[in-house]
């Protein structure tokens, strides 16, 4: 099963796609994950893509769709997959459709209030990449790290400036899909609002999983 996961920064898709990955026996592929560790670790994307992500705006869509029909092509990806954050336009749609058959697309809804104060409130670990909330997922001791005592930090994208352009952004140009998946029959809607472990039931409901 080919699954897309769409919905605004914000919504819960990430934590969604680790929870379903496994319910699911699915490879996840992020391409926000993909591009965050291009920039930790310096490579040639990362420094391309550096300032785009913390501007809040989007990577280009010929070196987005290119690295994604790349990593689809794997062996792993044969047998089904949860694409997370991917695609964004109406270009990056119609590049995937030539090369890849989708066969549901999960739309996680959220009102803009709600995802302002999720995303503000992310912190996350220095050392090991574990993420946090300052009200809804707080660690132990503030700042610090419950699982390695790494230093917790907000990142430059969840910076209230940020979020409001990666928000314009997506209203602009991520929310057509909606209408384009719909059109197609594709499309499945889900509350973001309750905890991850409802929104998962919700989801195996609907695909009859
Ligand atoms: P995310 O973690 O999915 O919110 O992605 C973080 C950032 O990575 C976005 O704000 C964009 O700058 C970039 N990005 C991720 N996926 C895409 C995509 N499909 N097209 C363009 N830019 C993307």
């Amino acid at each position: 099963m080919n699954l897309i996961f769409l919905g605004p920064p914000g919504a819960g898709k990430g934590t969604l796609s680790t929870l379903a990955k496994d319910a699911f026996s699915l490879p996840h592929l992020s391409t926000g994950d993909l591009f965050r560790a291009a920039v930790k670790n310096q490579t040639p994307l990362g420094l391309q893509v550096k300032a785009i992500m913390e501007s809040g705006g989007l990577v280009p869509d010929e070196l987005t769709i290119g690295i994604v029909q790349e990593k689809l092509a794997g062996a792993e990806m044969k047998a089904g997959y949860i694409l997370d954050g991917f695609p964004r336009t109406v270009a990056q749609a119609e590049a995937l459709e030539k090369f890849s058959k989708i066969d549901r697309v999960v739309n996680f809804n959220l009102e803009e209030t709600e995802l302002v104060r999720r995303l503000s409130g992310r912190r996350v670990c220095k050392g090991c990449g574990a993420t946090y909330h300052v009200d809804n997922l707080p660690p132990k001791t503030s700042g610090v790290c419950d699982s390695c005592g790494g230093e917790l930090y907000t990142r430059k994208d969840d910076m209230p400036e940020t979020i409001a352009q990666r928000l314009k952004e997506y209203n602009a140009k991520t929310q057509p899909l909606i209408d384009y998946y719909s059109k197609k029959g594709l499309m499945l809607d889900l509350d973001s609002a309750p905890a991850p472990g409802v929104i998962l039931e919700e989801l195996k409901k609907a695909l009859k999983k």
